[in-house]
């Protein structure tokens, strides 16, 4: 294909080139109306959609709307989706949402501290507690038991004291990896609550508003919420309460707790077979999350009386529609492998949609060649397409090639130190060995241009380019076939840091 679009460009307009060029052009991805992807769009971020919040109204209309135009193009469900759902195009996914901090009071001697200003609960139910406190160091054990923080403590009935983090490390990553397995294992000693105190350098009030709010997290057990002690941060960086607690003998911690309850969103996802007798086996699967924020409060950024809800159209009505375009061309015209679309819930949430999805595959991933995600906080520059991971995932022609024949360049990882490649759901796929990069709207640089929309209330379809929602949606489509149609599987590049994982599921 690349020889006649290089004559062509040299002005040897002749009748092979032509034939081929009229060829290309007949593919349906060329064939698309503004229209249609207009009407998505409009659909998809419309204010009756309330922000599209996992495990809300708005989110499962969207999913009922994803499916039924997967229906109707004939978009057929993924052989093997054994989902109990009423529609056999979701996949299940279990959520466990916990409802924002409550009220309560830790009380060490003379100082009284108070949740929501002082401390945050982390989990656990209503609890009014007068118990001894025991200090654990940092409240963890290894496996060899070589480090055991509780060697010689007996904690049963007693409220723990811990440090947060590790001695090595007090970054909030760390932190928040390490908090859990904390309680989990004050929980197995007999402990009947934990107190952590919170060392990082990060400012408390940032700790206490991002964590004092609502909080999903994928479900261990789909039947019941998980069981907690209640466990608090307290802020340690005060060193009034830090020296309090480490003093006193007994501590009362009275808690409203924070309620947590099971919840169900759905992955949505279709299956488009390929001709080729062999090739069909192999597949490239095509992803874009469809969740967003939700409405007022949920969106955790200032909005108004009038404009409330947190539309979410460009971030990630826009990729849905490029997925929904991509469905409808490629189901007209099939490519040789065949194609597995996703459209993912729980992406705002933590990429938890496509955790889940990776983790519980409905075909097989080590028969999935290549993974094109789309998402995307907003663009700048309508002349473009940005790609994470371009260079890094072997596809680097084809993408180039779909762009320019709708009239769009291709810009390699806008904004390095945003660290965009490991922010959306490629990630999820990358983990695993797929060479998987993320298709987004145009930008060259993360600014203001973009922070005036991204999860902001004023992210409506009324100020979507359309013309460019098109183009775009047209480029990713034809990319996915030009893919699709390979004859060898696109490979990370040498030395990439996701090549092992690579090996390992390919057996290569
Ligand atoms: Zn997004």
């Amino acid at each position: 294909m690349k020889l006649p679009l290089l004559l062509l460009s040299l002005g040897l307009v002749l009748t092979l080139p032509a034939d081929a060029q009229k060829k290309t052009t007949s593919l349906p991805e060329f064939q698309v109306k503004k229209s249609e992807t207009e009407a998505h769009m409009r659909f998809l971020a419309g204010d009756e959609l309330l922000g599209r919040r996992t495990g809300e109204q708005g989110n499962f209309v969207a999913a009922r709307y994803i499916a039924e135009q997967f229906r109707r193009m004939g978009v057929v469900p993924v052989p093997g989706n054994t989902s109990s759902g009423t529609s056999a195009y979701f996949q299940s996914v279990p959520f466990e949402k916990m409802g924002g901090n409550g009220a309560g009071e830790i009380i060490a001697d003379a100082e009284i501290m108070k949740s929501g200003t002082d401390w945050i609960l982390m989990s656990g139910e209503a609890a009014d507690i007068k118990a001894p406190i025991v200090y654990a160091s940092f409240g963890l054990e290894n496996s060899a038991k070589s480090w055991d923080d509780y060697k010689g403590l007996d904690v049963k009935g007693k409220v723990v004291l811990v440090e947060s983090g590790t001695p090595e490390t007090q970054t909030p990553s760390e932190i928040i990896a390490t908090s859990a397995e904390k309680r989990k294992l004050a929980m197995d000693k007999g402990a009947i609550a934990m107190i952590e105190l919170f060392n990082a350098p990060t400012p408390w009030n940032m700790v206490n508003k991002y964590f004092a709010g609502e909080k999903i997290s994928l479900a261990d057990n789909e039947k019941a919420v998980s069981k907690s002690i209640p466990h608090a941060w307290v802020n340690g960086k005060d060193a009034k309460y830090a020296r309090a607690l480490r003093a006193v003998k007994e501590v009362e911690f009275k808690t409203a707790g924070r309620a947590s309850q099971l919840v169900k969103s759905y992955n949505v996802a279709g299956y488009i077979p390929g001709t080729d007798p062999k090739l069909k086996e192999e597949y490239v699967l095509l992803t874009a999350h469809y969740d967003h924020i939700g409405i007022g409060k949920q969106g955790g950024q200032p909005y108004t009386p009038e404009d409330s809800i947190f539309n979410g159209a460009r971030d990630n009505a826009f990729g849905i529609v490029a997925l929904l375009t991509a469905a409808e061309a490629l189901v007209k015209n099939p490519p040789k492998r065949s194609i597995v679309l996703v459209a993912l819930t729980g992406e705002e949430v933590g990429l938890l949609g496509s955790k889940y999805y990776a983790a519980h595959p409905i075909m097989p991933l080590n028969k999935c060649i290549f993974n094109m995600n789309s998402d995307g906080a907003g663009y700048n520059d309508t002349t473009i397409v940005a790609v994470m991971g371009l260079e890094r995932t072997g596809a680097r022609a084809e993408i180039e090639m779909a762009s320019k024949a709708f009239g769009l360049g291709v810009f390699a990882d806008p904004s390095p130190e945003q660290g965009l490649f490991d922010r959306s759901d490629n990630v999820s796929f990358a983990k695993e060995g797929v060479p998987a990069p993320t298709f987004t709207p145009g930008f060259r640089e993360f600014n203001g241009d973009i922070m005036k929309y991204y999860h902001q209330a004023t992210d409506n379809p009324e100020t979507i380019d359309f013309n460019y929602l098109l183009k775009f949606s047209q480029a990713y489509t034809y990319a996915t076939r030009l893919i699709a149609d390979r004859k060898t599987a696109p490979q990370w590049s040498a030395g990439d840091k996701y090549e092992p994982a690579a090996k390992k599921l390919y057996g290569k």
